[in-house]
Parts: C-alpha cells; sequence; structure tokens
C-alpha cells in the first residue's frame, strides 16, 4: 500500500490563527501516525487578497508549531494551466457557461425574486445565481467584446451527467453525518468556477491539486463539509480519484462565532509574541 498523503492548504490572505494551527496539526500527526507524508499547499488564486507577507507568515507560524513539510510546496497561482486544462474538459462536455451581471445586479435579481419569497441560498448563506445567462442568446457577443465574465458550472447537466454521489466521511458534518454521505451539490446552484481575470475557483483549484498531488486523505474544518458536494462532483466528471475526507469541528471564538484571520487575540503571531509555546497551541486547541 502506498503511503497516505494529507495536506494543509491555507489562502495567504491574513495571519494564521489557532483554528488554522489545530487543522495543520491534525494533519500532521495523522501523516506521521500513519507513516504518510506531509504537504504543505499556498491557495493564493485570488490576486487582490493574496500577499507575499502572509505567505512568509504561513511558513513562519507553521515551522514554530513543529510542522514540517515536503518541498517544493506547490503555489496554486504557478499553475493556472492546469486549472485552465480541466476548464477546456469542462467546456468541451458543455457544461460550462459565461455569466455577466456584476454582484450589484445579482443582488438586484434576487431581490426582485423575492416578491415571491424567499431566493433560495447556498450552505455559506449566498443566493442561488439568480440569472438567465445559461440561454442568454448572445453570450458569444458579450464574451467576444471584452466584457468580465464568470464562467458557471450548469449544475443541472453536471449532475445529470454524474449520476448518484456519495463521499466518504471518516470525520462527521455538521449535524453528525458520517460514513456514505450523500452528495447534493444542486444545493449550490450554478457556481462560478473561474472568472475572467482569474481562470479557476476554490472548488475546481482543489479538486485538481488534490488528485494531481496525490492527496488521499483531505482532513479540514466543517466550514467546508457541504463544499465536499461540488468537489466529488468535478472528481466525477473530470475522472479524477477520491480521497477520503475528514471534517472536524472549528474553534469558535467567546460569541460562538467562527475564528477569522483578522482576530489578533487567537493569531499565532501574537500568541507566540505574547511567550506562547507550541506545546501550549497543542494543549489549548485540544491536541494534548
Ligand atoms: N484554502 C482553504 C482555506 O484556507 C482550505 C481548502 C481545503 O482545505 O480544502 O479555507
Amino acid at each position: 500500500m502506498p503511503p497516505p498523503v494529507f495536506r494543509f492548504a491555507p489562502s495567504p490572505n491574513g495571519f494564521l490563527h489557532l483554528g488554522h494551527a489545530r487543522s495543520a496539526l491534525l494533519n500532521f500527526d495523522a501523516a506521521r501516525r500513519g507513516g504518510g507524508r506531509f504537504l504543505l499547499r499556498i491557495e493564493d488564486i485570488d490576486a487582490t487578497r493574496c500577499r507575499p507577507e502572509f505567505e512568509a507568515a504561513v511558513y513562519e507560524d507553521l515551522g514554530w508549531l513543529g510542522i514540517t513539510w515536503e518541498t517544493p510546496v506547490r503555489r496554486q497561482s504557478d499553475h493556472l494551466a492546469d486549472y485552465r486544462a480541466a476548464l477546456d474538459r469542462l467546456a468541451a462536455l458543455g457544461l460550462l457557461y459565461p455569466s455577466f451581471e456584476s454582484r450589484a445586479e445579482i443582488a438586484a435579481l434576487v431581490n426582485a425574486r423575492e416578491t415571491g419569497g424567499i431566493w433560495p441560498r447556498d450552505p455559506d448563506g449566498a443566493p442561488l445565481y439568480p440569472g438567465a445567462a445559461k440561454s442568454l442568446p448572445a453570450r458569444e457577443r458579450r464574451l467576444r467584446s471584452g466584457a468580465p465574465f464568470a464562467l458557471r458550472l450548469d449544475m443541472d447537466a453536471a449532475c445529470k451527467l454524474a449520476g448518484d454521489l456519495t463521499w466518504t466521511e471518516r470525520g462527521s458534518g455538521p449535524n453528525g453525518e458520517t460514513g456514505a454521505v450523500v452528495a447534493r451539490p444542486e444545493i449550490w446552484g450554478d457556481v462560478v468556477l473561474a472568472r475572467k481575470e482569474t481562470p479557476t475557483s476554490y472548488h475546481l483549484a482543489v479538486v485538481i491539486d488534490d488528485a494531481l498531488q496525490g492527496v488521499t486523505d483531505v482532513v479540514r474544518g466543517h466550514d467546508l463539509f457541504w463544499s465536499t458536494a461540488v468537489h466529488r462532483l468535478l472528481q466525477k466528471i473530470l475522472d479524477l480519484p477520491q480521497p477520503a475526507y475528514r471534517h472536524h469541528d472549528l474553534i469558535r471564538d467567546d460569541a460562538g462565532k467562527k475564528l477569522s484571520k483578522s482576530s489578533s487575540s487567537t493569531g499565532l503571531r501574537e500568541l507566540r509574541a505574547g511567550g506562547m509555546t507550541a506545546e501550549e497551541v497543542r494543549r489549548l486547541t485540544g491536541l494534548l
């Protein structure tokens, strides 16, 4: 049996906090225990929010925690051609279409539709795409005009092509879901898989990278539990192997909210500057 492959995949759009430490340590410890490999991946496709100083801080903070990783580290912005190739495959299957609305136009469309009741939201609370771009007659012309666009997955068509899907959950979902979990990607609507200025998206890049890096075990927070349905769908359509998933609960602040990268009280750099040790971080995150 080849060794299991784990990864920690932060986005360098802020400094890491205790929640990241917990997730990174859970992955690192599991890899060590199972005689496996531990990879670090930098998910920096959002050029407007990711910054080199945050990436440098990731290495420093993880090193402080005693975590070691294989090099070279995969940085997503270095591999845009891989994501473009996957988009080309999806396009060839007729599963992508461009939409042109701005965020404000989407909000206005949702408002207009809400006169008839609440418009459906995805698990992150964002309204499902309400536009009509899928059947827009002039879309090729608008594309050629150079207008900004988002490439969306035709979710109905993708689900029909993929058929029923489950994923293997070795942890549990927010409501205790575990084992073979039924994937319901349709709850996300026609997700954006790329934009004119960024030829990929979180969902697409994560699936391609996990496959290219041979990741066998995805250990990550509950906040990404429902996204797994979209990941499973893309894996099936693109003929990619499926890792096992283990979603873990999140560390919350005193008000019960998920930690954010901007909250300094739980930031690893602040805790380190305040004299905390890596062992204390392990204790604080429930790992000792
Ligand atoms: N880059 C994602 C984040 O920082 C995590 C991706 C994943 O683990 O699948 O939230």
